[in-house]
């Protein structure tokens, strides 16, 4: 695995410095791609394109902030040291299985794993610095049969860059619907529509969470505002883009609009012929709720 450098930007607002984890390879065990576009691995991507300054709170957007250059591992090749990062996609998951690993992996207490198992990915925390450490983690996950993901963190331990980057911090990371709603009603003056697409395409991602568990009984049921949300985003999304159209026609049948589903999904993408038959067959058959691709 070849691991990346590290992105050195700062806040726009406060000045903090910040560091971003590039990802030059990951490894993974088997995740899953739904109609909404959520796929567990991506989402660790995703999941980085806005997130909160850990210094003033402000939301901060990784393509937005001022870069002041990378750590690159190469350069501190002999005077590194490697910190495993674990992230488990809490989709498809028992909360009682997850309750049992946080507890076993990262050593905590049952009032701490509560806490972070009521959060929607789970980072097992802390950092494993110790290759032993890591590969227990990693072998009882294996065990278990549980999706995770794994990010190599390289960190330099000789400065051979400004000594203050030391300080750089990374983003805190956003897990609810609510805290996308409030960035989007907080910056909205500010936000470009690709922003706007990203944020609303969050929400409807975390709205749906709810019946992506594996025990999962709802009824699908869309609230008022996840109506309004989705209306929104439909909106704005770019028929001629394959992606967003195929965006745009899972909104419709989401929404019940059947017919306009299907009519957006009358389109010729030659990669994309399972998809669009999967996505067909769903609306033929009047089925308006959220599904996972076979
Ligand atoms: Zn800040």
């Amino acid at each position: 695995m070849t691991p990346g450098p590290y992105l050195i930007k700062n806040c726009d607002s406060c000045e903090q410095l910040l560091r971003y984890v590039t990802l030059a390879s990951r490894f993974v065990f088997f995740g899953a791609y739904w109609t909404d576009g959520y796929d567990e691995i991506f989402h660790v991507i995703d999941n980085e394109c806005v997130g909160l300054c850990p210094s003033c709170g402000k939301a901060i957007w990784r393509e937005h902030l001022h870069e002041l250059g990378m750590a690159d591992s190469f350069t501190f090749h002999t005077d590194t040291r490697t910190e495993f990062e674990v992230r488990i996609p809490t989709v498809n998951i028992s909360t009682v299985l997850l309750m049992k690993i946080v507890r076993e992996v990262s050593k905590c207490s049952f009032a701490e794993a509560k806490t972070i198992v009521s959060r929607h990915e789970i980072h097992l925390n802390p950092l494993f610095d110790r290759d032993d450490a890591y590969d227990y983690a990693r072998k009882r996950l294996q065990a278990l049969n549980v999706p995770y993901v794994v990010i190599e963190h390289i960190v330099p331990v000789q400065k051979d860059f400004p000594e203050e980057w030391l300080k750089a911090l990374p983003p805190v990371r956003i897990f609810t619907a609510k805290k996308y709603q409030e960035i989007l009603q907080e910056s909205a003056s500010l936000l470009d529509t690709e922003q706007e697409k990203f944020l609303r395409k969050m929400i409807m991602q975390r709205d749906n969470d709810l019946y992506r568990q594996s025990d999962a009984t709802s009824e699908w049921l869309l609230t008022e505002e996840t109506r309004l949300n989705l209306n929104k985003l439909s909106a704005i999304l770019d028929e001629t883009n394959i992606d967003e159209r195929l965006l745009k026609a899972e909104i419709a049948r989401n929404l019940g609009h059947f017919d306009a589903s299907l009519a957006l999904l009358d389109c010729d993408y030659e990669n994309y012929v399972p998809i669009i038959n999967f996505l067909r067959n769903h609306a033929q058959n009047h089925m308006p709720a959220l599904s996972l691709f076979p």
